[in-house]
């Protein structure tokens, strides 16, 4: 997945959640490691216009940051949230995650930290496909670490 960001991504080197301002591949595996729950948000949408998929992804994103807090504040204290999408908080990013001017709400995909989410969510029955047109149906994924 890591090589998909690389290479073949307009946001790679331009967002501060996205590589290579993320943990190693290695140090990914590392934090998968430490838990034993996931929660995983099926996120169906269309839409009329490509960008159109900006502002739902900020929208979605933001609601995602607050489940984060709340299982946090419930008692699991390792609860981390994979947003769907890259982090789109701001319309301009900062290009790096010492710059950035959101900190406390700006979170990784799960692409962002090595996750093959189309293996990952078909193994658990959700659907995903590769999409050839914007007006086409999106599945999309967010995962919650939970411990
Ligand atoms: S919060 Fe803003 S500056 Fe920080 S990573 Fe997200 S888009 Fe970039």
């Amino acid at each position: 997945m890591r090589f998909k960001c690389t290479f073949g991504c307009s946001s790679y080197g331009e967002k501060g959640s996205c590589p290579p301002q993320v943990p190693s591949v290695e140090e990914c595996r590392a934090f998968f490691a430490e838990y034993r729950e996931a929660v995983v948000f099926r996120l169906v949408k269309k839409v009329n216009q490509p960008e159109d998929r900006i502002s739902w992804s900020r929208e979605v994103n933001k609601e995602l940051v607050k489940v984060e807090r709340e299982v946090f504040k419930s008692g699991y204290y390792k609860a981390f949230m994979m947003t769907m999408d890259e982090c789109r908080c701001c319309a301009t990013c900062t290009g790096e995650r010492a710059t950035c001017v959101n900190k406390e709400d700006s979170r990784p995909g799960p692409e962002s930290l090595a996750v093959d989410v189309f293996n990952t969510v078909r193994s658990i029955g959700y659907p995903i496909e590769v999409l050839h047109s914007y007006d086409q149906e999106m599945n999309r994924y967010a995962i919650l670490m939970v411990e």
